[in-house]
């Protein structure tokens, strides 16, 4: 690199989850998109561009560990026969909604691929950075087929395009063939739908998704690939059932109890619980046209988040910051914190989309915190969100500076 990119952050108030109050007089040195030095003394250094963030707090950029930046609209059905052309121009705008919120990293559990992640790693399109895991899939009848109840169509004609959060597999040597399409093609985990879901029409919340063996062989191919399989699981039977097989990471989480909490772990498996999705749902969730059936389920899985979370926490699971908005939706996005810290410490709240949430995307030391050889993914704050989470949300008023490995995103700072 013959230009080099310098940016001094002084005299600032660090918050990065790890403590109920904030580290304060940092002085952070980045260079080349990466954090070089973190310093109690002021750095001087001769080139590049110092901003004084006195009275400021300086955090990592967020990290929302389950999303779905194809996801359009709420009717799942209708976005999987969008034409990929259109799909990809409504993920843009998405995706640039969530960076401008301040989340610079985004696992995206069903949807987005190589395609999308490269664009962004190219600076093509103004996003988050994307951990992805292709499709999700699911069995006939699963979380992942949304043919109505008289459809009998074969899913085949859905399988490649864009719109399809997941695929419809059946079987133990075609879902190993699958997984595999999926890891050649850059998914970074394996994405199975191990439970009922309320998106989906014929599936109850109740209803276990794939076969032991299925499971069972989808964590061997994960582990082939050195990686992990995540499962979309809400009860108890099936976070048990489903660690038992070796999922590694329980996404919603939201019907957990006690056993299945300790089960997780001592797995030292971890969870994404999603609130605001349910809350979301239950606010707009008709008027957007979320069919009838699934509109039904809401409550079933939106009343329990509360408790689901206290009861993680009692057992000492870490829990990342998992949102699963879908279309109009995603301008939710920050409320996840203001439904968390009702019920959990504000730290401990924050810490979830930043060091935790690094955990649970195996990237720990890369993003969700301010230390050397981590990417230079910075938010800073008007404010102490420690004794106010609400800084975080209102789509990024408060938050009037974004940098994305070292690129300034937002700054109305100076
Ligand atoms: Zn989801």
């Amino acid at each position: 690199m013959t230009d080099e990119q310098i940016s001094v952050f002084s005299n600032a108030c660090v918050v990065d989850g790890s403590s109920a109050e904030p580290y304060c007089d940092k002085h952070v040195l980045v260079r080349n998109g990466k954090i070089e030095e973190v310093s109690d003394h002021p750095l001087s250094v001769s080139a590049g561009h110092t901003f004084d963030l006195r009275g400021k707090t300086l955090m990592p950029g967020l990290i929302d560990c389950h999303a779905h930046v194809v996801a359009t609209t709420v009717r799942l059905g209708d976005n999987a026969l969008l034409p990929d052309s259109l799909v990809t121009a409504k993920a843009i705008h998405i995706m640039h909604g969530m960076l401008m919120r301040g989340f610079t990293t985004i696992r995206d559990l069903g949807g987005a691929d190589f395609g999308l992640q490269t664009a962004v790693e190219e600076g093509l399109i103004l996003g988050p950075r994307l951990v992805i895991c292709g499709k999700g899939f699911s069995q006939t009848g699963g979380h992942s087929d949304f043919r109505g109840r008289y459809d009998t169509r074969d899913t085949a004609y859905l399988q490649t395009k864009l719109g399809a959060m997941g695929a419809v597999v059946d079987g133990v040597e075609p879902l190993r063939k699958a997984i595999r399409e999926q890891i050649k093609g850059g998914a970074q985990f394996v994405k199975l739908m191990a439970n009922g879901g309320v998106a989906s029409p014929t599936d109850p919340v109740n209803f276990f998704g794939f076969s032991r063996d299925e499971i069972r062989m989808a964590v061997e191919e994960a582990a082939m690939a050195q990686t992990y399989v995540s499962g979309h699981l809400y009860t108890a039977e099936s976070i048990l059932r489903g660690i038992e097989c070796g999922i590694e990471c329980v996404e919603h989480s939201t019907l957990v109890n006690t056993e299945a909490a300790e089960a997780i772990k001592s797995a030292g498996a971890v969870a994404v619980p999603t609130l605001v999705i349910f809350e979301a749902l239950h606010r707009e969730g008709e008027a957007l046209g979320l069919p009838a059936e699934s509109a039904a389920k809401i409550d079933g899985v939106r009343l329990p988040g509360l408790q689901s979370l206290e009861t993680l926490k009692t057992a000492g699971v870490i829990m990342g910051y998992g949102t699963d908005l879908l279309g109009e939706l995603h301008k939710y996005q920050s409320e996840e914190f203001l439904l968390r810290d009702q019920v959990l410490p504000t730290h401990e709240v924050i810490r979830s989309a930043t060091l935790d949430a690094a955990k649970v995307l195996r990237m720990e030391g890369q993003i969700g915190c301010i230390a050397p050889d981590a990417f230079a993914d910075l938010i800073v704050v008007d404010g102490n969100p420690l004794t106010d989470i609400s800084l975080l949300a209102d789509q990024g008023a408060h938050i009037p500076l974004i940098m994305k490995g070292g690129a300034m995103v937002k700054n109305a700072l100076n």
